[in-house]
């Protein structure tokens, strides 16, 4: 078989070594003949395996000691719903800037747990020339005593992303579902970061909390058991039973990332990436981006072709060299790689040839 580049914007592809690691020991982990998927959650090595796992991610994220970390069940979207209902008791409000699709989603889950007169909302993306481009207002004018402003720094559909820090007088909540680990943060500035696995970490239904201990005392809703922040902190993310597989993949993306040399290292390589696939976009009038540059994603990179009846066939041709998973989301049209770490470079030389060459066959 030759190679196969999947694109897939999530659940999205894993790093090939580890998924090797993962099918080695499939039926025989850590010399217990029989799988980590096998094993009590409380046992002695499955606890090994989360201590690993948390002091990995604590020293690639640089995670302060007054951040907890947790590995919670229900993906990104679970989140939506925990955030509100963890902070927004005794009618307390919130800001959320929208920049895109999951914002937005962010917004509507909110609104239906706290109240739609709790939740104020600001569009921050504007459009001119026909490029998409964030701007930010001042905040420190609003005279609102918001529990949280809420913001997604990677519109993983859009293909937006917001690289500078958001300057607010309330705590930051950030849905990095598709740029966590993607690039140095600094955690300091935020009250809590959250993640569904499967864009940058590991299988999908698995969701990365990453929350400052004093967003613990904010007054709370009423909430099912396994989504209470502070449970799941008093139970070592262990409530109830939790993820196993998806906890160990986690841990191995973890230890691979320690091994390629850390977030800076993938960094430098996600750039790398990102530009030669922009840089092919705007060589190229057969292609047009719909991002100003500024604002373009590291991690799904999103374009069209300027005659779109060829869409089908240059998704057609693609899946015919290797390159899968290009269709952008059907609320965009047109097409979208996601290059997240797990992406070879290799990769996206092999998109840019196939984009070159397609073009010059249908110009
Ligand atoms: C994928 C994604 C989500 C949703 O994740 P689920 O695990 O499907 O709930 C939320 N936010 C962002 C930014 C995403 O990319």
């Amino acid at each position: 078989m030759s190679a196969t580049f999947n694109f897939c914007a999530g659940p999205a592809m894993l790093p090939q070594a580890v998924m090797q690691k993962a099918q080695r020991e499939l039926l025989d982990w850590n010399n217990m003949g029989t799988s980590v998927m096998e094993i009590s959650h409380r046992s002695q090595e499955f606890i090994a395996l989360t201590t690993q796992a948390e002091a990995d991610l604590r020293q690639l994220m640089d995670i302060p000691l007054n951040y907890h970390v947790l590995f919670m069940h229900g993906g990104g979207r679970g989140q939506f719903s925990a955030i509100a209902n963890n902070f927004l008791g005794n009618n307390g409000q919130a800001l959320y800037l929208v920049d895109g699709s999951w914002s937005s989603a962010a917004v509507e889950e909110a609104k239906k747990l706290a109240g739609e007169d709790n939740i104020d909302t600001i569009n921050i993306v504007e459009k001119s020339n026909g490029l998409n481009s964030v701007s930010i207002p001042e905040l420190s004018t609003i005279d609102k005593d918001y529990r949280y402003l809420h913001y997604c720094p990677n519109e993983t559909v859009d293909g937006i992303e917001i690289f500078d820090t958001v300057n607010s007088p309330w705590p930051v909540i950030a849905d990095m579902s598709s740029n966590i680990l993607s690039r140095k943060i600094d955690v300091s500035q935020f009250g809590l970061i959250y993640a569904g696995a499967q864009k940058n970490i590991g299988p999908s239904g698995l969701s990365i909390v990453i929350v400052r201990d004093d967003m613990l005392t904010l007054p709370s809703l009423p909430q099912s058991s396994i989504m209470d922040y502070k449970l799941a902190v008093k139970h070592a993310s262990m409530y109830n039973t939790p993820p196993t597989f998806a906890w160990y993949l986690a841990a191995e993306v973890f230890a691979w990332l320690k091994a390629s040399g850390g977030v800076e290292a993938v960094e430098q390589i996600n750039i790398e990436k990102a530009q030669l696939l922009y840089q092919c976009i705007d060589d190229l009038s057969f292609y047009t981006s719909g991002v100003a540059s500024l604002n373009r994603s590291r991690m799904n990179v999103t374009f069209q072709l300027v005659n779109p009846e060829l869409d089908d066939l240059f998704l057609e041709e693609a899946k015919l060299a290797g390159l899968v998973a290009l269709k952008g989301h059907r609320s965009v049209g047109g097409m979208r790689a996601s290059i997240y770490n797990a992406m070879p470079i290799e990769g996206v030389i092999e998109l840019v040839k196939f984009m070159q060459a397609f073009a010059k066959k249908h110009s």
